[in-house]
């Protein structure tokens, strides 16, 4: 299976990717979690991505192409993979679409995970990460859920952010629904409810095109 999650900052991607790509056992590749990784090491595309990371802005096309295109040449994406974060503009999409046909392995379906700008404004500003493993919390964990590690609020989780990021989904990722729907790969599901009824809900639609 190789799926693509889209959906605006705060409609549960992360959260629902893990689900799907354990139970598609493929890799879960989340761009934002790579670049946050790459800050916590302080590595060269670390330092390059912050300023944008902060601002709640995109990190240019040319790094963010290069940094996924490289990774799906990883062994563990041979029988396929969940992108969650990637792409987010039509260039990115496009890159994304050459690179695969080039290797003759086009994505199954995207999967968008549709949800009211109010509810993701509350889930946002409350919602807690990781440090260790980056996966999200409710405000009331006091440890991660998944490896137990400390969490803390991500910079661009705080309310000034969130607005800017949410402005930039509309401008320049909600246009990549509109490519993959005249593409045929489109699949909208509603993200609001309990995780688990969304994720049943996501593999019920996904079911549909990859049996
Ligand atoms: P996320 O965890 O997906 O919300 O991503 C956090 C931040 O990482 C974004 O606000 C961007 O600054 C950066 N980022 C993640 N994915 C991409 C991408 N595909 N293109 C450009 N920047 C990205």
């Amino acid at each position: 299976m190789r799926l693509v999650l889209v959906g605006p900052p705060g409609a549960g991607k992360g959260t629902q990717a893990q689900f799907l790509a354990a139970h598609y056992s493929i890799p879960h590749i989340s761009t934002g979690d790579i670049f946050r990784a790459n800050l916590k090491a302080s590595t060269p595309l670390g330092l390059q991505a912050k300023g944008y990371m902060d601002a709640g802005q995109l990190v240019p096309d040319e790094v963010t192409n290069e940094m996924v295109k490289d990774r799906l040449t990883h062994d563990d994406t041979a029988n396929g993979f969940l992108l969650d974060g990637f792409p987010r503009n039509t260039v990115q999409a496009e890159v994304l679409r050459a690179f695969l046909a080039e290797k003759r392995t086009p994505l199954d379906a995207v999967l968008e995970l549709a949800i009211e700008n109010e509810i993701i404004i509350k889930r946002l500003s409350s919602r807690l990460t990781c440090k260790n493993c980056g996966a999200p919390a409710s405000p009331e964990a006091t440890a991660c859920p998944s490896c137990g590690g400390e969490l803390y609020q991500r910079e661009d989780d705080k309310e000034e952010v969130i607005a800017k990021r949410l402005a930039v989904y509309e401008e320049q990722t909600a246009p990549i629904v509109h490519f993959y729907r005249t593409e045929g790969l489109l699949i909208t599901i509603s993200a609001d409810g309990e995780v688990s009824e969304i994720t049943d809900r996501a593999i019920t639609a996904l079911s549909r095109v990859h049996g």
